[in-house]
């Protein structure tokens, strides 16, 4: 199998800006705020289609149906559905301080949606911008809703400056919000329930607020998780960085400085999703090359000869790879 191309989708959201286009060169509409580009999705509010190609045109899910063991490899447990949502989010604005369910919240409060973890790496942060990733330590149920009645919820997160390189992971039960000016890629299980507790007294385009899910989302908190404290990577130190390991994903940093290469051997035999989000970089298989520029995300499947990544450019070039969790780690979840 040759590496897949698909076409993005753009989502316009209340909270989002232009930065998919001025920062990631994303050929976005002229004009409106886009928060999210699903670079590449199952679920099906949107599900991706084949850019180019054999392949262009069909979706994922056919993709799937038909060639799941040749893309997803044969060492795991093949999942039923492609089991990521992979995007890029550009928080202009806030989003909402939310909370995703696990799967037993979820099949409480969001019927046919499953609970979701998720994890951001940061690209590019204003100097005004914040994460908020988990509550403040004596935070419970009783002093949330109370700070959320007197509109001082930002006092029971724990917030921070995020930088170029910060690396989070919010399991499902984590409260969370982001914006400020801050460009994310994200990877998520695929999932689109989210339970909002506070908008930051904003009104939509049709004047009205957007709803919020108060009691599923204080009963979907996990009271216990804490704040989450990013992992820092200066995308730069070394060739080659593990940013994440959970039961759902890894998430590797692949640097190249100009003229380098990076071995593509660690990751035969597993699907790999590679998101470009610095210089550009070319693609070897066996018997093809694939110029893949800023901002380009590309599923390499299991079946696929891919030989190594290399810097295209004098100023370098980074990438994120997205690879199913060891399997161990896999069978735990
Ligand atoms: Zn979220």
């Amino acid at each position: 199998m040759e590496p897949i191309l698909f076409e993005p989708f753009y989502r316009p959201q209340i909270w989002g800006g232009r930065r998919l286009a001025t920062l990631l060169k994303k050929l976005l509409p002229a004009a409106g705020q886009f928060g999210e580009s699903w670079e590449i999705s199952g679920h099906p509010l949107h599900v991706s289609v084949v850019a180019e190609g054999a392949l262009a045109g069909t979706s994922l899910a056919d993709l799937w149906q038909w060639h799941a063991a040749e893309i997803w490899g044969r060492r795991r447990p093949i999942p039923q559905a492609f089991p990521w949502l992979i995007k890029f989010l550009d928080c202009e604005d806030y989003l909402s301080v939310q909370v995703h369910p696990n799967d037993t919240t979820a099949a409480r409060f969001c019927p046919g949606e499953r609970g979701k973890n998720e994890a951001w790496v940061v690209l590019h942060a204003e100097p005004e911008a914040r994460l908020y990733t988990g509550l403040r330590s004596g935070v419970d149920a009783t002093s949330l809703r109370q700070a959320l009645e007197e509109g001082t919820v930002e006092r029971c997160l724990h917030g921070f400056r995020p930088r170029r390189g910060d690396c989070v992971y919010l399991r499902a039960g984590t409260v969370h919000a982001a914006g400020g000016g801050v460009l994310l890629a994200e990877i998520q299980q695929p999932s689109d329930a989210t339970l909002r507790l506070f908008d930051w007294n904003r009104v939509g385009p049709d004047g009205k607020p957007r709803p919020l899910h108060l009691e599923a989302a204080l009963a979907s908190v996990n009271w216990g998780a804490g704040s989450v404290t990013p992992r820092h990577d200066d995308f730069i130190q070394s060739q080659h960085a593990l940013l994440l390991e959970c039961p759902h994903f890894q998430i590797h940093r692949i640097y190249l400085a100009a003229g380098e290469s990076a071995s593509l051997a660690d990751f035969r035999g597993a699907m790999s999703v590679w998101v470009v989000i610095q210089g550009q970089a070319t693609l070897r298989t066996s018997h093809d090359c694939y110029a893949c520029s800023l901002g380009t995300t590309l599923l390499l499947p299991a079946a696929c000869e891919a030989e190594d990544w290399r810097c295209d450019g004098r100023e370098g070039a980074t990438l994120l790879g997205y690879g199913p969790p060891m399997p161990s780690t896999s069978q735990a979840s």
